[in-house]
């Protein structure tokens, strides 16, 4: 048997009286994305910020890669092979693209922080490594003419994708994915469809909340759906498609 890249045992997070995530157990397996789905208010976010480490959860157990890290920080979860995405862009605007990548790959250098102004503590060849990491996303992640242009001027979904892209500059072992089409046109979710699983391919595990339904279905292995808190089902898309307790979740959402 291998060992799941995430498991996910038992969660539950309350805000006060508010059971946001109830006993939420599954696992993402080497190779495998994941999709993450259900209402509005269900709890994905909730969720993803519970594994990221945003906050402490209320019980239950996390392991990435067979360890358990649910009281680890959240940047050390980062160094650990667990990086996300975030549901809103956030970025530096005065930074250029690579710039904003290069800052992703902090958390995985060995040389002292400050060793590219003094000169201090450097690991010989790293800087080189650092340098083809960062052209291998920006080609994986089509921001290659955009690299050297300030964040603040790309468009918004080019800023989509360099969440992304930072995220990656981490060397995950799995990647958090918090609707990472919101915003994005029909072609350019075509693009993400393909980048999410260019990204499986170069043998990352990937995890994606999804509100845009079309998207789930194309790139996901499996899905698991929440409500209320509560996985209602888990399947392949095909067994999810044809769910009577998803479809009634689903009808009974607010257009
Ligand atoms: P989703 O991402 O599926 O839309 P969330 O995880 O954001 O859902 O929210 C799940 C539930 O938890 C909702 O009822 C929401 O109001 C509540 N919730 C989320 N975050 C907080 C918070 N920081 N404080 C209080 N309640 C919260
Ligand atoms: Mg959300």
């Amino acid at each position: 048997m291998t060992t799941a890249i995430l498991q996910v045992d038992r969660l539950c997070k309350s805000f006060g009286g508010v059971h946001a995530v109830r006993e939420l157990s599954f696992s993402v397996e080497p190779g495998q994305i994941l999709g993450l789905i259900g209402p509005n208010g269900s709890g994905k976010s909730t969720t993803v910020n519970a594994l990221a480490g945003v906050f402490s959860v209320t019980s239950g157990e996390i392991l990435l890669a067979g360890g358990h890290i649910q009281t680890l920080p959240e940047y050390e979860r980062v160094s650990m092979g667990l990086a996300r995405t975030f549901q809103t862009a956030s970025v530096f605007s005065e930074f250029t693209v690579r710039e904003q990548i290069r800052l992703g790959c902090n958390v995985t250098l060995h040389s002292h922080p400050l060793s590219s102004v003094f000169g201090i503590g450097r690991h010989p060849g790293e800087d080189e490594a650092v340098n083809q990491r960062i052209e291998d996303i920006l080609e994986l992640t089509g921001l290659v003419a955009v690299a050297d242009d300030t964040v603040g001027t790309i468009t918004a979904a080019e800023q989509r994708f360099l969440m992304i892209a930072s995220a990656l500059a981490a060397q995950p072992k799995i990647l958090l994915l918090d609707e990472p089409a919101a915003g994005l046109v029909s072609h350019e979710r075509k693009v993400l469809s393909h980048l999410i699983k260019a990204i499986r391919d170069t043998g990352i595990s990937v995890l994606v909340i999804e509100h845009h339904m079309a998207l789930i279905m194309e790139v996901c292995d499996r899905i698991v759906v929440l409500n209320f808190g509560s996985k209602i089902a888990e399947g392949t898309p095909e067994e999810i498609r044809n769910d009577q307790a998803v479809i009634d979740a689903y009808l009974g959402e607010a257009p």
